[in-house]
């Protein structure tokens, strides 16, 4: 199975790959998470990225696609992956294409969050993630099922993003209405756009996601 979830920062997009990749046994490949490793990590993809993810703007086209390239070439994608943040432009989205052709590939679906605008500062204000494995959490919706333990590893050390403040996340609204918002429909006229409604429950999503997927091959 070879998904991408597309959608504004916070529609919900981390959440539901947590339970996407245990159910189809593929990796999630999160593009955020691996600029943030870089970035950890003093590398130099991580050097040119990290002010420019800091301020709210996207990372340049031949980064991102070079990170996507080699994380795709690894064993544990041969069966399928779920990609979350990546594409966010008509120029990534094109490369994905050429780079799965290349490989005999091509995506199984393209899942599309629609959720307004406005829940996305609350969900953005209130998250946070587990410092140990990355789980994702938030204040109000989605609390540990123990105070202060992660569910799924059980650490007790929580961190939030550096670009989860105001000026920021409109920056990353912006950067989405205007050159992420047309890869919907980039995928719709390729067939292979599946929305669903991103303001429901979170295990409501999950359900939806469900059904998107009962007719696409794993
Ligand atoms: P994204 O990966 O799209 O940026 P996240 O999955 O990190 O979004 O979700 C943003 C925040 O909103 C997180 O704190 C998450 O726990 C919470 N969240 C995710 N989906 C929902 C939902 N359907 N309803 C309420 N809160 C949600
Ligand atoms: P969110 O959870 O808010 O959707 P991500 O964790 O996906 O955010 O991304 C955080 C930041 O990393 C982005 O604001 C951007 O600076 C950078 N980034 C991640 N993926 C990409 C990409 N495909 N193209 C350009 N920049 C990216
Ligand atoms: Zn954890």
């Amino acid at each position: 199975m070879r998904l991408v979830l597309l959608g504004p920062p916070g529609a919900g997009k981390g959440t539901q790959a947590q339970w996407l990749k245990e159910r189809f046994g593929i990796p999630h490949l999160s593009t955020g998470d691996m600029l943030r490793e870089a970035v950890a990590a003093g590398s130099e993809i991580g050097r040119q990225a990290k002010a420019v993810m800091e301020r709210g703007e996207l990372v340049s086209d031949a980064i991102m696609v070079g990170v996507i390239r080699e994380r795709l070439s690894q064993p544990d994608c041969a069966r399928g992956f779920i990609l979350d943040g990546f594409p966010r432009t008509l120029a990534q989205a094109e490369a994905l294409d050429a780079l799965l052709a290349e490989r005999g590939e091509k995506l199984d679906a393209v899942i599309e969050f629609a959720v307004e605008p406005e829940v996305l500062v609350a969900r953005i204000a209130g998250r946070f993630a587990c410092a140990k494995c990355g789980a994702g959490y938030h204040e109000r919706f989605k609390r540990p099922r123990v105070e202060g333990v992660c569910d799924v590893c059980g650490s007790t050390e929580f961190v939030r993003r550096a670009d989860d403040n105001e000026e920021a996340v409109r920056r990353r609204l912006q950067a989405y209405l205007e050159q992420t918002a047309p890869l919907v429909a980039f995928y719709r006229a390729r067939g292979v756009l599946r929305t669903v409604d991103g303001m429901a429950s979170i295990s409501e999503v999950s359900n939806a996601i469900a059904r998107a997927l009962e007719d696409v091959r794993s």
